[in-house]
C-alpha cells in the first residue's frame, strides 16, 4: 500500500492552497481532484472579488492558476474521488474510486460544498448568464436591475437585504405563507421598502435569450401564473456539504458540516484537518477557503512535526 505524509481531499481554493503550503513545507502532498477538478468555481464565468485580480479572471483561468503553482513545488495532483476512509488508527487507509488504496499520516478534508438548485432545467441553462446560487459573489453583476431570490430561510434573507442594497427591486419568492429566518431577519426584509416578499409562490421557468435571463415565471398557491420581469435569478435554499465519506467518522454540525476546533482546522479526530467550504456554513467564499487551506496545511505541519 502506497505511504503518504499528506493527503489532501479536493482542489478547490482550500485543497490547493493547503497543497501549496503544505508542498512548500516538504511534506510532498498527494491531492485527489475528485469530480470536479478545481472545484466550484470552474463553473462559474467572472471572478472579480478574489485579491490579486485587478481586472478580474474567469473561475477556470485562477484554477488553473492554483493548479499551477502548487504543482511548481511539487504537490502530486491525482485524478480520482476518495469513496472511503478507515480513520480508526494512523496511518489513517483511504481507498480511491479505481482501486487505489493508500495509507495517509495526516488527512486534509477540503471537498466542499455544493450549492442547491431547483432543478429546472431553465435554471440549468442560464447558470452563469443570470442564475446564482452567490449572492454575495454575483449580486454586483446586477447593480441597479431587478432580481429574484428564492428562499425563505436566513440565507435568503440575508441575500434579499444584500442585493437590495445594490439592485433596483428584489422579489423575493417564498414557498410558504411565512420566512422560516429568525424574527429579526425577517424585520428586516419586511422593512425594505424595495424587497417585495411574493408569498405562496414557486419558480416555474427562468426566461430568457442569448443575453442571460429576463424573466421569471412564478405559480402561485391556487395554481395561477404570474411573470416578473427580472435579470438575476438568485437561488437561496441551502448547501449540500461533501460529508458522505466521513460522516461515520468526523464529528459533523446538524447540516453536515464539518466541526472544526476552535481557530484550528483540526477535526474530532487527531491528524484530520477540515478547511474551505466543507467547515464553513457562513462565508463560503474563494479566500476565505484559501485562507483555511493554508491554515490546514500549517497545522498538518505542526502536527507530523511534533
Ligand atoms: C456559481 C458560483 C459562483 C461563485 N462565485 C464566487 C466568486 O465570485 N467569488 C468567491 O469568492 N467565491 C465564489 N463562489 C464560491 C466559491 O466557489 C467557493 O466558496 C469555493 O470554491 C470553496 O472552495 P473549496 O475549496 O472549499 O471547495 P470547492 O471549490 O467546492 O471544491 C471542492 C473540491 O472537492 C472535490 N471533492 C469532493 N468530494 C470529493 C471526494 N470524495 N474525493 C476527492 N475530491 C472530492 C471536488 O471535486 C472539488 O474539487 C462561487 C460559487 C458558485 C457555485
Amino acid at each position: 500500500m502506497e505511504h503518504v505524509k499528506c493527503l489532501i481531499v479536493g482542489s478547490g481554493p482550500a485543497g490547493y492552497t493547503a497543497a501549496i503550503y503544505t508542498a512548500r513545507a516538504s511534506l510532498q502532498p498527494v491531492v485527489y481532484e475528485g469530480l470536479l477538478p478545481g472545484g466550484q468555481l470552474t463553473t462559474t464565468t467572472d471572478i472579480e472579488n478574489f485579491p490579486g485580480y485587478p481586472k478580474g479572471i474567469g473561475g477556470a483561468a485562477m484554477m488553473e492558476d492554483l493548479r499551477s503553482q502548487a504543482l511548481r513545488f511539487g504537490a502530486d495532483i491525482r485524478p480520482g474521488t476518495v469513496a472511503s476512509v478507515d480513520l480508526s488508527r494512523r496511518p489513517f487507509a483511504v481507498a480511491v474510486d479505481g482501486g487505489a488504496a493508500l495509507a495517509a499520516d495526516a488527512l486534509v478534508v477540503a471537498t466542499g460544498a455544493s450549492a442547491k438548485y431547483l432543478g429546472l432545467p431553465s435554471e440549468e441553462r442560464f447558470k452563469g448568464q443570470g442564475v446564482s446560487a452567490c449572492a454575495t459573489c454575483d449580486g454586483f453583476f446586477y447593480r441597479k436591475q431587478d432580481v429574484v431570490v428564492v428562499g425563505g430561510g436566513d440565507t435568503a434573507c440575508e441575500d434579499a437585504l444584500h442585493l437590495a442594497g445594490l439592485c433596483r427591486k428584489v422579489y423575493m419568492v417564498v414557498r410558504r405563507s411565512v420566512l422560516r429566518a429568525s424574527h429579526a431577519m425577517q424585520q428586516r426584509v419586511l422593512a425594505t421598502p424595495n424587497i417585495e416578499v411574493l408569498w405562496e409562490h414557486q419558480p416555474k421557468e427562468v426566461l430568457g435569450d442569448e443575453r442571460g435571463v429576463n424573466a421569471v415565471r412564478l405559480a402561485g398557491a391556487a395554481g395561477e401564473e404570474r411573470r416578473v420581469e427580472a435579470t438575476g435569478f438568485f437561488v437561496a435554499i441551502g448547501h449540500h456539504p461533501n460529508t458522505e465519506v466521513f460522516r461515520p467518522w468526523l464529528q459533523l454540525d446538524e447540516q453536515g458540516y464539518i466541526v472544526t476546533q476552535g481557530k484550528s482546522t483540526r477535526t474530532s479526530v487527531e491528524g484530520v484537518f477540515a478547511c474551505g467550504d466543507v467547515q464553513d456554513p457562513v462565508y463560503r467564499q474563494a479566500i476565505t477557503a484559501a485562507g483555511s487551506g493554508c491554515m490546514a496545511a500549517i497545522d498538518v505541519e505542526h502536527f507530523l512535526k511534533r
